[in-house]
């Protein structure tokens, strides 16, 4: 840890941060929302995310858990009041029920109205019961395919059957989930009136996902990509999709489907960019901060939450990097545009 001793600071010293205001960026938007990649290791390599072969942090460049607690918490303590974790995949980072005891001491608090997670849910069986009694409520669980061929296909080494399980101990648990799917051309496209059937069925809503153009994988976007507006008039033709107010202070748009009375959102950060109200950032587990999904621009925490044990000068970088937050991000997949828009895989920032 570049020699310097990090402790955890009392969780007065965190959870106060006094005469600061809230975080709000160049153009008005408070910032209420942080994503925080644990790993950038996975136990999945969904082709749509990683190529198969990828290398991976050392392990001496992450945050320790105590270092992310300790950045965390002092977001929360400058209004951010929804927590999510993810990665890579947040249950494969060892220890992470530890970060998740700790963290739920401000839900207790009330001073964060939410800690979540998303994840691929092939630990779910093992974990869900923890994260319930940690104060988590409601999780999403990525899964584009209810067929486990094209699910061995799509994660390269994803169990099917083992993720079903995970999704019966988390709900038995008494987890809200909310399934995530990513729309994939060719791949899954059929499969959304099953997904919508079997997701609403057991009361979970359903989130379809374009395919954004983040990091090297190895195949073709334009191959993969599958715009959410023609999913949509196509789901339009099955049934009534009536547009709700339902917000999950993510950049999701949801319908009510009228046949089933579940929930359906579309996030098309290419269809439809989602960026004018903004209310997020994402760290990553090296402690850099991206002010946006979509964009190069970052700043360093480490460094400042390393220097020192006063908050004083993580405090200075987040206000820095807050004010160079840009308006948002620019996807393009066309023939042109095949080459990722960043080089940073989507696992490396955090869906
Ligand atoms: N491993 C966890 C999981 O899969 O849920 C959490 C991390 S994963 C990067 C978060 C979300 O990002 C998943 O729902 C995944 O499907 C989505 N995702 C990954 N790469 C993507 C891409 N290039 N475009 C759109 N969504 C992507
Ligand atoms: Fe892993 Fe999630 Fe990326 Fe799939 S989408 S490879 S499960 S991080």
């Amino acid at each position: 840890m570049d020699g310097v001793k990090v402790e955890y600071v009392s969780i007065q010293d965190l959870d106060g941060a006094p005469g600061r205001p809230a975080l709000v960026d160049p153009f008005g938007r408070a910032i209420s929302y942080l994503r925080v990649s644990v790993t950038d290791r996975c136990d999945f390599r969904c082709v749509y995310c990683m190529a198969e072969h990828m290398s991976f942090l050392p392990k001496a460049d992450l945050l320790t858990l105590e270092e992310l607690d300790r950045l965390c918490s002092a977001f929360i303590a400058r209004g951010v009041r929804k927590l999510r974790l993810t990665g890579g995949e947040p249950l494969v980072r060892r220890g992470i029920m530890t970060l998740f005891a700790s963290l739920s001491r401000h839900l207790a608090s009330g001073q964060l109205d939410e800690l979540t997670l998303t994840t691929n849910g092939s630990q779910l069986a093992k974990y869900a019961e923890e994260l319930k009694a940690h104060g988590v409520r409601r999780i999403n669980v990525s899964l584009d395919t209810l067929d486990a061929d094209k699910f061995r296909a799509i994660t390269r080494w994803g169990s099917l059957p083992d993720v079903l399980a995970g999704i019966d101990v988390a709900q038995a648990a008494g987890l809200k989930i909310k399934i995530n799917a990513v729309a994939l051309k060719g791949v899954n496209e059929d499969e959304f009136l099953r997904l919508i059937e079997w997701a609403h069925g057991r009361g979970m809503d359903l989130t379809l996902i374009e395919v954004m153009p983040l990091g090297e994988i190895g195949e073709g976007r334009l191959d993969q990509y599958l715009p959410l507006s023609l999913v949509r008039a196509r789901l339009s033709e099955r049934y009534r999709l009536d547009d709700i107010d339902y917000r999950t202070g993510g950049p999701a748009r949801y319908v009510r489907v009228a046949e089933t009375g579940g929930q359906l959102g579309f996030i098309t950060p290419l269809t439809h960019n989602f960026c004018e109200s903004c209310n997020r950032v994402r760290v990553t587990c090296t402690g850099t901060l991206y002010m946006c999904l979509g964009q190069e621009d970052a700043a360093d925490l480490r460094k400042p939450l390393r220097a020192s044990e006063s908050n004083d000068l993580l405090f200075a970088a987040i206000d820095e990097a807050i004010s160079r937050k840009p308006k948002g991000h620019d996807f393009i997949i066309d023939r042109r545009h095949q080459r990722p828009a960043l080089a940073r895989h989507m696992s490396v920032t955090g869906g």
